[in-house]
C-alpha cells in the first residue's frame, strides 16, 4: 500500500466533519508532497526543529499542528508556523505562550492536552488540575483554546473506548462552561490503530502516521 492509497481509504472511512492530520514526524518532505498532491492540508510534527524545517520549505496554505511536548524556549518557533498547538499542559507554557505571541501581537490557537491514563511518562494535565490551568487561561489575551487532546494508554478496544469516553465528558463539561477564552469544538484523539473507535466515541480529529506514511524508523 502506498501513501496515495492508504489516505485515500481512510478518507473514505471517515466522517466528512472530522479532520484528519497526517503525522509525518520522522518522513521526508517527499512523503509529504505525495500527501498534498492528494488533498492533505493538515500536518502533525512532535518536535519543533522538524515542523520549523518542513514548514519552511512547503506549501503556505499548510495547517501546521504542533502534537508534542513543547518547552518553553521553542515557543517562539511556532508563532508564524503553528496553525494549532496540541499540547498545552501546564500554566509555565501558557505563561510562556502568552508572552511569546503577544510580542508578536499574535494569537495562539490551542488545545489543552489531559493526560486521561494518569501516566508518567506522557504529556498532559490531570484532570484535578484543569480548573487551575482554565483560570489562568481566562487572564490571557494572545491565547484561545479551541478544544482538547488526548493520547490514550495502549490496551484493548474496550479500554480504549472507555479513555476516550472519559475525555468526551470532560470536554462536554467544559462545552457548557462559560470560560473567557475557550472554545470547546476541537476533540483531538485517535492514531492509527484506534480512530476508528475514537471517532465512534465523539472525537472530531484524528492524528494518524503509520497508517499513512508507514512504520517511521528513529534509528537514521
Ligand atoms: C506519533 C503521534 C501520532 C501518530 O501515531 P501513529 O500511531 O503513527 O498513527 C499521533 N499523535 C501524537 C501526539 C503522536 O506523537
Amino acid at each position: 500500500m502506498d501513501i496515495e492509497d492508504n489516505i485515500s481509504n481512510i478518507l473514505s472511512t471517515i466522517p466528512q466533519d472530522v479532520t484528519l492530520i497526517a503525522v509525518s514526524k520522522t518522513k521526508p518532505i517527499e512523503d509529504l508532497k505525495r500527501a498534498y498532491a492528494v488533498g492533505i492540508r493538515d500536518f502533525g510534527e512532535n518536535k519543533v526543529q522538524e515542523l520549523v524545517e518542513k514548514c519552511d520549505s512547503l506549501d503556505k496554505d499548510i495547517r501546521w499542528h504542533f502534537i508534542g511536548n513543547l518547552q518553553t524556549n521553542k515557543v517562539k518557533y511556532l508563532v508564524d508556523r503553528a496553525y494549532l498547538i496540541h499540547s498545552l499542559d501546564s500554566i509555565k507554557l501558557l505563561n510562556e505562550i502568552e508572552k511569546v505571541y503577544g510580542k508578536k501581537n499574535k494569537v495562539a490557537e490551542v488545545l489543552i492536552e489531559v493526560n486521561i491514563g494518569r501516566e508518567l511518562s506522557k504529556g498532559g494535565v490531570l484532570e484535578e488540575n484543569l480548573n487551575e490551568l482554565l483560570e489562568n487561561v481566562e487572564l490571557c489575551k494572545f491565547v484561545k483554546v479551541r478544544g482538547l487532546m488526548a493520547i490514550i494508554p495502549k490496551g484493548d478496544d474496550k479500554s480504549c473506548r472507555l479513555y476516550f469516553r472519559e475525555v468526551k465528558k470532560i470536554w462536554n463539561t467544559l462545552k457548557n462552561k462559560e470560560i473567557k477564552n475557550v472554545k470547546m469544538e476541537i476533540l483531538s484523539m485517535g492514531m492509527t490503530h484506534d480512530y476508528k473507535l475514537a471517532i465512534e466515541e465523539g472525537s472530531n480529529m484524528v492524528r494518524i502516521g503509520e497508517g499513512i506514511f508507514g512504520a517511521r524508523n528513529y534509528n537514521k
